[in-house]
């Protein structure tokens, strides 16, 4: 492999085998175990119990099992925003053409007739787990921002349309908060552009180590502006939470001797909050936040301004 960035090391992969039947899985993990990393269920709960919590890279289903079989384990894997995305190869002692058409039908990526062959089944696994690994590497690419490695802008807005539509429905409101550095331009003059990228890294990681709800998301949304979204947040509690990513940035205690604010790197935040429904539009509340930020920098900066939008 050479040194694109679509190659970067594998590392170890870890596959998760599924069989009611030990014997089963004894001869599974007997083929793999020297190249990758085992995980063992032995029923379907157990299964989607393992991998929500290991997000294992490939999974190998049993399909006949008491209780639960692997039809319909596959079926609640993929039903899941957490497991929906590992591969599983159903590998099985039902060889009709009927079984492995259903299997491939609900969403299976290979299927393997029991026994089956040892170089077979370690050919095929490591076929999808190469694959599995682009698909990780291009995903990553696509939604994560380079310097900082927050999300960035594309998947910031796939997300902020996500939780309008989730507000929308649910009835709770929505918090945007857009940062922008302080005096960044002259931090950059002052220190020098690797100085400036090392500061919106420790910047970008502070703010979304401040975060504390999963379903609140921080990107880099421009140069050395941010954006965060808080789905659930509502105004009486943005200045608590604008305060906090305000005080831990300041923690940091970047020097930044052009400042005229502090001594060293602020922020100035603007924050939006409505009740996303129907009739409004998304765009109303980033140009709310934008307006907010601007009030900041006007009245200061190394603050925030907040609004809340009529609904
Ligand atoms: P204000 O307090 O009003 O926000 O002033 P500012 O200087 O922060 O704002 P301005 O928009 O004038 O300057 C932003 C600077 O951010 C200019 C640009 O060189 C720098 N910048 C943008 N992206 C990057 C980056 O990826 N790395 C570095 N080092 N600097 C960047
Ligand atoms: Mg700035
Ligand atoms: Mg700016």
């Amino acid at each position: 492999m050479g040194d694109s960035v679509l190659t970067t090391p594998m590392g170890q992969s870890t596959v998760l085998i599924v069989d009611d039947t030990p014997v089963n899985i004894r001869f599974l993990a007997g083929i793999l175990r020297d190249e990758y990393r085992i995980l063992v269920a032995t029923g379907g709960e157990e299964a989607i119990r393992i991998a929500q919590r290991e997000n294992p890279d490939l999974l190998l289903l049993d399909i006949t099992m008491p209780q639960m079989d692997g039809y319909q384990t596959l079926e609640r894997l993929k039903g899941d925003i957490r497991t929906q995305k590992i591969p599983v190869i159903f590998v099985t002692a039902r060889d009709s053409l009927e079984d492995e058409a259903r299997g491939l039908d609900l969403g299976a990526i290979d299927y393997i007739t029991k026994p089956g062959s040892p170089a077979i089944i370690r050919a095929r696994v490591r076929n999808h787990l190469e694959l599995k690994h682009y698909r990780d590497t291009l995903e990553r690419l696509s939604t994560q921002d380079g310097l900082t490695e927050i999300a960035n802008r594309r998947y910031f807005d796939a997300m902020l349309d996500q939780e309008w539509r989730r507000g929308t429905r649910s009835g709770t409101p929505l918090t945007l908060m857009l940062m922008d550095v302080d005096f960044f331009k002259r931090f950059n003059d002052h220190y020098g552009h690797q100085a400036g990228d090392d500061c919106l890294r420790a910047v970008a990681a502070t703010l979304r180590g401040a975060l504390h709800r999963v379903t609140d998301c921080v990107a880099r949304y421009g140069g050395e502006e941010f954006a965060a979204i808080f789905p659930g947040l509502d105004a009486s509690k943005v200045t608590n939470t604008a305060e906090r990513l305000l005080t831990q940035v300041r923690s940091l205690a970047i020097p930044h001797a052009q400042s005229t604010v502090a001594d060293h790197v602020t922020l100035s935040i603007g924050a939006a909050t409505t009740q996303p429904h129907r009739n409004a539009a998304v765009q109303d509340l980033l140009k709310a936040a934008d307006e907010q930020l601007y009030a900041a920098k006007k009245g200061g900066r190394n603050s925030f301004r907040q609004v809340t939008l009529p609904t």
